[in-house]
Order: C-alpha cells, then structure tokens, then sequence
C-alpha cells in the first residue's frame, strides 16, 4: 500500500476545499475555500480541490463545475485537482471506491472496526425503541469465523468503526481550543455502506491522510464530531493534522435577531450575488473580514494578494459572524467606482438591458453612472430618465432650500433658459453652463436655483446622477428642449 511523502515533516502546509457537489455555491462554502487557500498560500504551500461525493442521493447534476467556475473567478486557483490532476489523484471520491475499502478492512484487521450485518428492519425497530437512537452495537463481537462465513455467503454489510467505551478523546483546534468529548458518547459510527461507497465520516480522513493535507480548515459544524476522525487517525498510527474549524456565518433576521445564514436573508449564493451585479473582487474581500481581523492593517481594502501576505490563522476569530448586506454592497460600490472607466463600461454591459436611444450619449451617461452605483444591476433602473423621462408633479420645482415657493421662478427660468439654449451650436457641459450661469444674476435668484429648476424640468426627478447641464448634455438638444417644454407647458 502506498504511504504517503510527509509534508509535514518538510514543513510544507497543504490545506484542501472539499465540497459537495450538492447545490449551488453557499457564500460560507466560499469562505471555507478561501480561508483554506489563504492558510497554506500564506506559506507557499499547496492547496487542493477533491470532490466529496460519496453520498449518491444528494448529488447535484452540474455543481462540481459550479464549484470549479467559482474559484477560477474568484482566483482561488487550486494546485491539484479534478482537472488539474496530481500526484495524489483522483480527487473525485466515487473514483476512489477501491481505496477505502482496503483501508475500512486493514482497520477491521487491526481491531479497530467491525462488519455489521444488521439488516434495515433490525435498525429500524431499535430506533423506534431507543428515541436518542444509535446503534446497539450487535455485531461488534462477532465471532470471527462467523464473520467470515457470512461474508462468504455473501451477505450484505457496512463496517463500522469500533468505539472506545471509556475515557474522553480530545484534540486541539486552531481556533476553538482544546475539544473533549468523553468516548462514552461516541457512537459506532458506519464507515463503509452496504452500497460499497465509504461515509463522509471515513473517507477525507482516508483522504487528508493519503493528500499530505496537513490542516483541516471547515466549518465548525465538524468541530465536535472530529474526536471521532481523530480516532481514526490514532488507530492507523498517522500523525494527526492541525485543524482549523471556522466560526459560525450568521444571517440578520427582520427583528434584530440572527440566525445560521441561509436564503431568507437574501442571495447567499456565489452566482446570485454575481448576477445580481456584485464584483468577485468584492465579495471574496467582504467574506475574507467575517471570521478573520488583520493583525497589521487599518485598512478593509485587500485584494487576494494583499489576503495571501496578511491572512494568518491567529487572527481568525471564533465569535460567530454576522453577513451584513448593506456592508457588502457598500463594499461593491467602492470596487466598482475604483474600475478604470473601460473596465466599467465593459462589466456593466451584459446588465444593460434598455435599449439606449440615439440621442442619449451612452458614453457620457455611463460616466455619471458608474461613480453612483453601488451594484450594476441598479444600472438599468438608473439611466431610465435618460431614455424616457418619467411623468412628475409640478410640486417637484418648489423647493425650500432653493428659496423656490412658487411656480413664477421655474416659469421664468425655463422660458429664460430655452431663449438661451437653443441658438448653442456646441450642447456640451461647459457651454451649457456658461449660457446658463448668466439667468441667476438676470432673475436675481442662486445659480443652484436656476440649475434645480433645469434639472427638474429635464430629468423630472428629484436626485439624480449628474447636475441639469451635465443631463442635457447627455440626452442631447432637442430632446432637452423638449423636455422643457413640456415642464413650461407643466406648469402653466
Ligand atoms: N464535504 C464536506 C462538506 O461539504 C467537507 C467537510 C470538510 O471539509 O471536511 O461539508
């Protein structure tokens, strides 16, 4: 049997992603992964892609590329894997079916685990009998030539692993501490089915082994349930790994309170977020900070190198953290107004769904657009004056701070102003502010008078991205002399 090259001893850190393909691409399972990557590339070490499929039934048609697409986009590039190979392949459990079963019976042979006959209705009526459930442990002493015999004949069975009935098994966790959990309560857990497939339970510890992985980075679901795979460890004589249990990712609920992060509290997925106009770049930022605090940096800004050099495991917390939308999509915002303008209009594209009419200046209205979103699919709902103006009342020109209580000073400033416009032969920003700067020293009001007036009577909104010049000079002349029109005509 092959045994494995000790990395630990050569001091290389190797950690592993080892998901199910059972759905979409959870936000916390993204965070398992990058966590794992940034464990062993802060040391240069090796990080691995293996697939845990081994429970048949909840598997997912099309989730092994999920997860594959979602760490080639966030970067979290795998240095063996399904596709990339290694030379601890395969990285599939179901391809692996061989290996455990050798390693389930060398445990039998050591002592250390057991065929279990029992048969579906024998289980079933002692968990009907027994409400805290388990197993009886009815074939842990079965005579070995009957054993034999029955395996012969060919009888169905699963094997167990032989639990010790006294004292407690502890094991130190990176972050959580010292773990115990007294053996006593330890069940005879099954490690291989009678389907010839190995539980969870047995096979990425047969993994970790056989991969060199030297730190078991997860979700602190397993915290208290690794006493059990460190047992395994123990019992083939391998040296335990470092393990690394993250905390809890909670989700805000309505009144306040949290609960486990799930889909009531919005996109939770990788590819929904995406769709939903978020950046990579930001998210893997945003989730770096739930669980892990910088040791040497005010900042909240990294990019995955940045991640790569500062992340550290003593900086991982084991308080629970708390996913926070309105963060997140501040977080975006901030990535997307720091886009190169090509960048931006590049990304925005494919959310753009209107169709821009050739008035609008498209260029120009992304540039007012791109400093004033935070995610891009606000963009359609965004530029949609730009396209059509909206209808409004004319109660939207009065306005307190501009000293604007009547409807005389709009009347006046947009027949004033169309007198003004209409001979302009160049529509830009600067012409047009230079025409209309000279209306507020003519009608004795404030510049920003004049400008809300325009604004107002051209976008028919009451906030919008970009001043009234810079809106004209997007949607062009004849259709802001139109608008104006429409608002004098408003507002007779
Ligand atoms: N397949 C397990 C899961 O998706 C992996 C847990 C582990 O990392 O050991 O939860």
């Amino acid at each position: 049997m092959k045994e494995i090259f000790n990395r630990k001893a050569f001091n290389m850190i190797v950690t592993r992603f080892a998901p199910s393909p059972t759905g979409y691409m959870h936000i916390g399972n993204l965070r398992t992964a990058l966590y794992s990557y940034l464990i062993s590339k802060h040391e240069d070490g090796k990080f691995i892609l293996r697939i845990e499929d081994t429970d048949r039934e909840r598997l997912v048609e099309g989730a092994t590329d999920v997860i594959k697409s979602t760490l080639r986009t966030t970067g979290l590039d795998y240095d063996e894997g399904p596709d990339v190979g290694g030379e601890h392949g395969p990285y599939v459990q179901s391809e692996r079916k061989e290996i455990y079963m050798e390693y389930a019976k060398r445990l039998v042979d050591m002592g250390a685990a057991y065929y279990c006959f029992c048969s579906k209705e024998r289980l079933e009526a002692l968990h009907e009998e027994d409400a805290v459930g388990g197993y009886d442990r009815h074939c842990r002493n079965l005579p070995k030539e009957e054993v034999e015999a029955r395996l012969r004949a060919g009888e169905p069975f699963v094997i167990r692993q032989k639990m010790p009935t006294e004292g407690t098994t502890s094991y130190t966790d990176m972050v959580f501490g010292e773990i115990s959990m007294n053996n006593s309560e330890l069940q005879d857990q099954i490690l291989m089915k009678a389907d010839g497939y190995p539980t969870y339970n047995f096979c990425h510890v047969v993994d970790d082994y056989l991969m060199g992985v030297t730190h078991v980075v997860r979700g602190s679901e397993y915290l208290t349930s690794t006493p059990k795979y460190v047992l395994l460890y123990d019992a083939f004589g391998w040296e335990r790994p470092s393990y690394v249990h993250l905390p809890l990712l909670m989700g805000k609920n309505e009144d306040g309170s949290v609960s486990k992060l799930s889909k009531r509290h919005g996109a939770v997925s990788f590819a929904d977020l995406v769709a939903d106009g978020y950046l990579p770049e930001a998210i893997i930022n945003y989730i770096a900070l739930l669980g892990w605090c910088p040791k040497e940096s005010e900042s909240e800004f990294f990019t995955l190198d940045e991640l790569r050099r500062a992340f550290t495991i003593d900086g991982v917390s084991k308080s629970p953290a708390v996913f926070d939308f309105e963060k997140l999509l501040w977080f975006n915002g901030e990535y997307i107004h720091k886009l190169d303008f090509d960048s931006f209009t590049e990304l925005a594209a494919p959310f753009i769904k209107s169709d821009i009419p050739a008035n609008v200046d498209r260029e120009k209205m992304l540039r007012l657009l791109h400093t004033r979103i935070s995610k891009l699919s606000e963009l359609d709902d965004r530029m949609s004056f730009f396209i059509t103006q909206p209808a409004y009342e004319r109660e939207l020109f009065l306005n307190k701070k501009n000293k604007i209580a009547d409807f005389d000073i709009p009347r006046a400033v947009l027949t004033e102003a169309l007198g003004l416009i209409t001979p302009l032969t160049s529509f830009d920003n600067d012409s047009l502010f230079d025409a209309l700067s000279s209306l507020a020293e003519k009608l004795g009001i404030k510049t920003g008078a004049v400008m809300w007036c325009i604004r107002i009577a051209v976008s028919g909104l009451a906030a919008t991205p970009g001043g009234a010049t810079e809106i004209m000079e997007v949607i062009g002349k004849d259709e802001s002399i139109k608008r104006i029109n429409s608002a004098l005509s408003l507002l007779q």
